[in-house]
């Protein structure tokens, strides 16, 4: 029985006429950029988020880039975060000009360890960008009074965590600002590329909104460089339709989560996604830990033979990356954690309305390699 990492094609069809209108009148409508549908969305997202703003831009990327742009970081400044992300997280810092300073994750939930935050702040330190890694909130307290006791920013990196909550709220809404991506794969995906940029701070709303639309509030008059990030209004027009139905996507990932955790629970050689008790994960991906990058290609092997789709999240450390052999203004820093995930954490398929018997088809081949 092949299982695909990620059914999109499913999610089509389970929404096909809603989101088939949808396209259909924007395409009668001809308004493509702006407009109705992408103001409608920035004020649904606000809403789900719980913020008091948010501006729709390109991608992710380009909200993170954004939002850095408009707090003024750049060249000289230093902003830290964590190692195990998205390489785009740390792009979109090293294109402002900053340096990324990179502090190790705890084994388990594989988020930033808060606990070394303190030791990586510097004088040039403008900025902590947690990363909602796989859907599970970073532990935000401490990084928020840290942050006010030392005057930085927070910028939250919640591409994969968007539903997920921390003591009650929802991730995007925890630091000054935070980064949405809804590339297809996310757990709101658009058809193609979008993101946005959410925040309580109205003028820091203004100013991304300012950046993203070429440095204007005026037509064809600019006081500054920004760039052109826009959401597209058919997929504003998508995404609309969607996000009606994030909620209980996101608690169809936690049960079918849950349903891996009960049947893998005493494998030997397999450590679990470890949950901590502050509120609810989405389950971007539902990663598992081998001893050893040999027992994780065993088993990706067997997985990949028998059909089902799996892929290393992350393969190697970002510390570890090329791009940053040689760069004078970076140290690169030994990350033991980090380090023993490299080649070693796989996700295995855990989308909403993966079949029970899809499941056990994956448990089958895992435990046929590891038990
Ligand atoms: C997807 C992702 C991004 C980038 O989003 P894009 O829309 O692809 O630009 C950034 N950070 C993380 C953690 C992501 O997962």
């Amino acid at each position: 029985m092949p299982v695909p990492l990620l059914d999109l094609k499913a999610q089509y069809r389970e929404l096909k006429p809603e989101l088939d209108a949808a396209i259909l009148d924007v395409m009668e409508n001809a308004a493509f950029i702006g407009g109705p549908r992408v103001a409608a969305f920035e004020a649904a997202i606000a809403d789900y988020c719980g913020t008091a703003h948010a501006v729709a831009c390109g991608n992710g990327t380009d909200a993170l880039f954004l939002i850095m742009a408009a707090l003024g970081i750049g060249k000289g400044d230093e902003v830290i975060t964590t190692p195990f992300t998205f390489f785009a997280t740390v792009e979109a810092i090293a294109h402002t000009g900053a340096t990324p300073v990179f502090v190790d994750i705890e084994p388990g939930t594989y988020n930033m360890d808060v606990s070394k935050l303190a030791g990586a702040i510097t004088e040039r330190t403008k900025a902590i960008m947690p990363v909602h890694i796989f859907g599970q909130c970073v532990d935000m307290d401490p990084v928020l009074s840290l942050a006010e006791e030392r005057g930085l920013f927070v910028v939250e990196d919640a591409c994969q965590a968007i539903g997920a909550t921390y003591n009650g709220k929802r991730a995007g809404s925890i630091g000054h600002a935070a980064a949405f991506s809804f590339f297809p794969s996310k757990n709101l995906g658009c058809a193609g590329d979008g993101g946005a940029v959410t925040t309580d701070d109205p003028e820091l709303a203004a100013r991304v909104r300012k950046l993203a639309q070429h440095g204007t509030t005026k037509k064809y008059f600019h006081d500054t460089f920004g760039t052109n990030s826009r959401l597209d209004a058919i997929q504003a027009a998508i995404l609309l339709v969607k996000l009606p139905h994030l909620d209980r996507w996101n608690a169809e990932r936690r049960a079918a989560a849950a349903v891996y955790d009960g049947l893998l629970v005493d494998l030997p050689g397999l450590a679990l996604p470890e949950m901590r008790s502050f509120g609810d994960a989405v389950y971007h991906l539902y990663i598992v830990k081998t001893e050893s990058p040999d027992a994780a290609e065993a088993v990706m092997a067997a997985l990949k033979d028998a059909g089902i789709g799996t892929a290393l999240y992350y393969p190697l450390a970002l510390h570890e990356q090329a791009v940053f052999a040689g760069r004078s203004d970076y140290a690169a820093p030994s990350l033991a954690v980090a380090e023993s995930c490299d080649g070693s954490t796989f996700a295995l398929p855990c989308f909403p309305g993966i079949a029970r018997e899809q499941q056990d088809e994956v448990v089958r081949v895992v435990k046929g390699v590891l038990a």
